[in-house]
């Protein structure tokens, strides 16, 4: 089923690296990952679902085989898009520092951008080695249309100039369709159509994800 794993012999000289929880994915993330392609003449975007997110405090993250399914569903029609399930392969907490040293070492790609949403770059600071990370990536975090950068800011002024120079902010409306909302959407018998691709409207229907009865978590 999953049908994407890199090849260890991939080596593109630039790459993006799609990390989130993807729990479940949509049309945004899809969006934000072609606009960030674009804009930054990546070669590939690759997918990579979070394991076991060490930050998370919502308790109920659906299984990382249900959205590793979900997310090799969402990307297949598209050539430039792939997945990787180094995070998931991975017992234990999972941390960004050990997804990039891992792609480093297979030889992924001379750049490698780090797509995520600027919401979790505010949490940099706690992030496992983030020295090493700033030298393994370069970030392009998303923001929403009006965001406000006064958090943001004072998390920048305590990264040094070459880390802050390696942060790209790029807008995009991709971002206003949320994950949390498509799962309150699916509870309360609300339409998801057109907010997450038909395979995976379909996926969700089928295993009842989302339902508190019908949920599988982690
Ligand atoms: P999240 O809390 O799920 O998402 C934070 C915000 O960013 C949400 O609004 C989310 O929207 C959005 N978002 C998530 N992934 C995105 C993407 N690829 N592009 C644009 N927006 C995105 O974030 P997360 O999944 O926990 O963390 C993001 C990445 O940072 C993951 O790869 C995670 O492993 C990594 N991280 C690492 C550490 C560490 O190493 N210690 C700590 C924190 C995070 P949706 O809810 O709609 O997706």
């Amino acid at each position: 089923m999953f049908g994407m794993v890199v090849p260890a012999t991939a080596n593109w000289k630039k790459i993006g690296i799609m990390g989130g929880t993807f729990d479940p994915i949509h049309y945004g993330h899809l969006h934000i990952a072609e606009c960030s392609r674009h804009r930054f003449g990546l070669e590939k975007v690759i997918f990579v679902p979070a394991g076991n997110p060490v930050h998370k405090s919502r308790k109920s993250i659906t299984s990382s085989a249900r959205r590793m399914e979900m997310t090799a569903l969402a990307i297949r029609s598209n050539p430039n898009f792939d997945m990787s399930e180094v995070e998931v392969r991975r017992s234990g907490p999972t941390y960004t520092v050990d997804t990039l040293e891992e792609l480093h070492r297979e030889g992924i790609g001379d750049q490698i951008f780090f797509i995520t949403g600027a919401d979790a770059i505010l949490e940099i600071l706690t992030w496992k080695n983030v020295v090493r990370v700033f030298e393994l990536c370069e970030f392009i975090a998303i923001t929403r249309p009006g965001y406000s950068f006064k958090e943001m800011d004072r998390v920048l002024t305590k990264l040094t100039k070459p880390q802050r120079d390696r942060i790209h902010f790029n807008e995009t409306g991709g971002i206003l369709i949320s994950s949390t909302d498509i799962r309150r959407r699916v509870l309360c018998g609300e339409p998801i159509k057109y907010l997450v691709p038909p395979e995976v409207e379909g996926y969700i229907n089928e295993n009842g994800l989302y339902f508190p009865e019908g949920e599988e978590f982690e």
